[in-house]
């Protein structure tokens, strides 16, 4: 099952194998169980400044940067572009509101994930897009000597955020890797999407409440209830990728 769906993607995306040395994560939702607190922090946000939202659209949203989430907002209740003062304030408002109510931990089953990943002698990266210092700075707390801080892509680091490409595509570069020496783990459709689209296998963990359609949709080539359920799979996956490639 796991080498069709490799074939498949191999074909889709005309490349003669996938050999992987790095695994590009994903932030919130992947590494940290923090999207119920994103979430909240972006319906008071939107509330404070009379922007209709709902809270749950906002795990649609999970992957954009925060400015192109406020511009999306302003536009549909305003009618117009966000000032460039006014997506600064904004997000300014829900990071302060967000570190005041975080009580993230990490998720459950992410430091397996990240032992298998490093037993099969594959670098690890963070590609987020978020841009908030403490989530960041966390990692190395959470995750000791999981992740090199100078090889990670925050939303700092791009033009587009998720779901553009170029996200991936940075984490890439900062791995000195080819789209089929990667594969990514995604929590959200547009993270799913922006790997997708560069040319990434591409493993979707539904940890939050979006149905698995919307992540199948996204693209993900293999999709987990959880990371235990990631964790639990991942020597087959890597045995699977060894079969194909000596064939
Ligand atoms: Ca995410």
């Amino acid at each position: 099952m796991i080498k069709q769906v490799i074939q498949t993607f191999l074909t889709a995306n005309n490349y003669a194998h996938l050999a992987p040395k790095a695994v590009l994560f994903d932030m919130d939702g992947v590494l940290y169980d923090s999207m119920a607190f994103h979430a909240r922090a972006w319906k008071a946000t939107a509330d404070q400044y009379d922007i209709r939202s709902t809270q749950a659209e906002f795990y649609l949203y999970e992957g954009r940067t925060g400015h192109s989430t406020i511009d999306l907002l302003v536009e549909r209740t305003f009618g117009r572009r966000a000032t460039q003062e006014e997506k600064e304030e904004i997000y300014a408002y829900k990071s302060t509101l967000f570190n005041k109510i975080d009580r993230s931990c990490p998720m459950a089953g992410a430091a397996a994930v990240i032992e298998k990943v490093r037993a099969s002698n594959l670098n690890r990266l963070v590609v987020t897009g978020s841009a908030q210092g403490s989530l960041i700075s966390k990692l190395s707390e959470s995750y000791p000597d999981a992740f090199d801080p100078k090889l990670m892509t925050t939303a700092n680091d791009v033009i587009n955020g998720k779901p553009h490409p170029e996200p991936y595509q940075r984490g890439l570069a900062k791995a000195a890797a080819q789209p089929y020496e990667a594969i990514v783990i995604e929590n959200a459709p547009l993270g799913v999407e922006s790997a997708v689209a560069a040319g990434i296998f591409t493993i979707a963990v539904n940890t939050g409440p979006l149905p698995e359609a919307v992540l199948r949709y996204a693209g993900a080539h293999l999709l987990y209830p959880s990371m235990e359920a990631l964790a639990a799979d991942w020597d087959l996956l890597m045995a699977s990728i060894a079969e194909l490639n000596n064939q």
